[in-house]
């Protein structure tokens, strides 16, 4: 099947009347502008940065991003899939480095089953593009400062000219301002409004795999590449320029950390005792390695996310989440998507819209970030336990068995649409009979004549 193929049913030649203020030009932001244009609002759109298109992007310096089935949906029901698709390079499966070097690969899920690496630069491009072309106004080196939730006026500083002030009054505002979003912060000030972050103990840092010396691929580009050291990993995720972005994820204090990491040689040693054989493929790695910065990765909750029928939040500004699931932007496409279907049920009643929206969509973003947050122990350290990938190959006779009753977690967040807290629900379910059959002796040897019907059968057990 397609990436997408599943489309949903919205109407876009259902239309309505209004003005919409879309706070932060970023992808969910610039989804969101298109996504409203096409339902007839006035839209615009404000980015406290520059033109991106203006920008030419290197695309090993990038970072980039794994699309999966949701994202696909979001941009499928607008028909602009097809477009994105002709940037992307498919990912099959893990290739997992030990720390000899030895490779071993991993599928994702079943035979056509991918997940699709794309530069979130030239995603956002495309986006902006689109969004332009849809009628949407774009008004970039506008930052906001200031929202008056009540009445649906955001405040700006322009930093393009000279500096001035301007304001922008609108039916709805919806900030789309990422994981430190000024839309939030007014919210933050009313009451009963809850709002948590936290900083994980690693950082990441970005580096690049260049094309060898021919220009071909350095590793297989079909896969995502990655060195699970326990506490800590190096990923790679293929760009089309044939280069590899990759990212060291790392704790930022500690024996084994960014902050021990300061000179050529401790550099040089850490990579020869964890990545011998990335050495090779990274000849700029020390001056990336000093130059690029070592980035925080935040998780944010709040609620609610919207106020007076007036404003509402979106994307990384209601749940910013670590990036270990590959699902942070596939679950802002899938709020932008959601939040349109629910507009055409109860539109034009907006307090209707927006309540149905953050009741609907709070559970299942909490569930993904909670799911993010256990993919990284498996990501870093599991997937290079023998433990693990026999169960992996059990879930999968499972699944191969009765398609439709066992569904392996990965698949139902990354290959469907079912809501993530269902997910997360069915694949705890799943978890627990997994813990006890893998409690069983001789396993390895005799896992293929276990009684799979009574595993089954144990999922209808309340
Ligand atoms: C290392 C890493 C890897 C990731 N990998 C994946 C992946 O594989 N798959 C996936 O689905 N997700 C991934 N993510 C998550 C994904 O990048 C984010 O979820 C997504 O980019 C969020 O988009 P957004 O538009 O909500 O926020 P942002 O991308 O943060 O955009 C917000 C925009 O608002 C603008 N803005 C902010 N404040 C103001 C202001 N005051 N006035 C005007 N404009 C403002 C910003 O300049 C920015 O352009 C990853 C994240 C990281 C850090």
């Amino acid at each position: 099947m397609p990436p997408g193929a599943s489309i949903f049913m919205i109407d876009f030649s259902k239309k309505y009347k209004g003005d919409i203020t879309v706070l932060g030009a970023g992808l969910v932001g610039s989804l969101m502008a298109i996504y409203m244009a096409k339902k007839g609002f006035k839209v615009n759109l404000f980015e406290q940065r520059g033109d991106i298109r203006k920008v030419k992007l290197k695309e090993g310096r990038s970072i980039n991003l794994a699309v999966s089935q949701r994202a696909w949906t979001a941009m499928e029901a607008l028909g602009i899939a097809d477009t994105v698709r002709e940037h992307v390079v498919p990912m099959n499966g893990r290739m997992i480095h030990n720390p000899e070097g030895k490779l071993s690969f991993q599928p994702y899920g079943k035979e056509g089953q991918s997940i699709y690496s794309v530069s979130r630069g030239r995603l956002n491009q495309l986006l902006l593009k689109i969004a332009e072309e849809s009628g949407v106004k774009l008004n970039f080196g506008h930052k906001c400062t200031f929202v008056d939730l009540k009445h649906g006026i955001s405040y700006f500083t322009v930093t393009a000219e000279e500096l001035s002030e301007v304001q922008a009054d609108a039916d709805l505002v919806i900030g789309a301002d990422g994981a430190f979003s000024v839309v939030r912060k007014a919210m933050q000030r009313t009451d009963r409004f809850n709002f948590t972050q936290y900083y994980l103990e690693h950082g990441y840092k970005e580096l690049t795999i260049p094309p060898k010396a021919d220009g071909s691929w350095a590793l297989d580009p079909n896969a995502l590449h990655i060195w699970p050291r326990g506490r800590f990993m190096l990923i790679a995720l293929p760009n089309l320029d044939q280069s590899f972005t990759c990212t060291l994820f790392l704790p930022f204090e500690g024996e084994k950390s960014f902050e021990t990491l300061e000179t050529d040689e401790q550099v040089m040693k850490f990579f020869k005792e964890q990545f011998p054989d990335a050495i090779p493929l990274m000849p700029h790695l020390l001056n990336e390695f000093h130059e690029n910065p070592a980035s925080s990765l935040v998780t944010i909750s709040c609620y609610p996310w919207t106020r007076h029928g007036k404003a509402m939040l979106v994307g990384d500004a209601c749940h910013a989440m670590v990036p270990f699931y590959g699902q942070g932007m596939n679950a802002g496409f899938e709020d932008v998507r959601i939040f349109t279907e629910l507009l055409d049920q109860h539109g034009p009643d907006w307090k209707q819209v927006l309540s149905s929206y953050e009741d609907l969509r709070k559970p299942d973003n909490d569930a993904i970030s909670e799911l993010a947050m256990a993919n990284f122990i498996e990501m870093r350290d599991l997937v290079a336990n023998p433990e693990f990938l026999l169960r992996k190959k059990i879930e999968a006779r499972l699944h191969q068995l009765y398609p439709n009753k066992w569904v392996p977690l990965y698949t139902m967040v990354t290959f469907s649409d079912m809501r993530y807290s269902e997910a997360l629900k069915r694949g705890k379910q799943q978890e627990k009979i997994m813990h006890e059959v893998m409690n069983q002796e001789g396993l390895e040897q005799n896992w293929e004549s276990l009684d799979f019907e009574s595993i089954i059968a144990r999922l209808d057990e309340k």
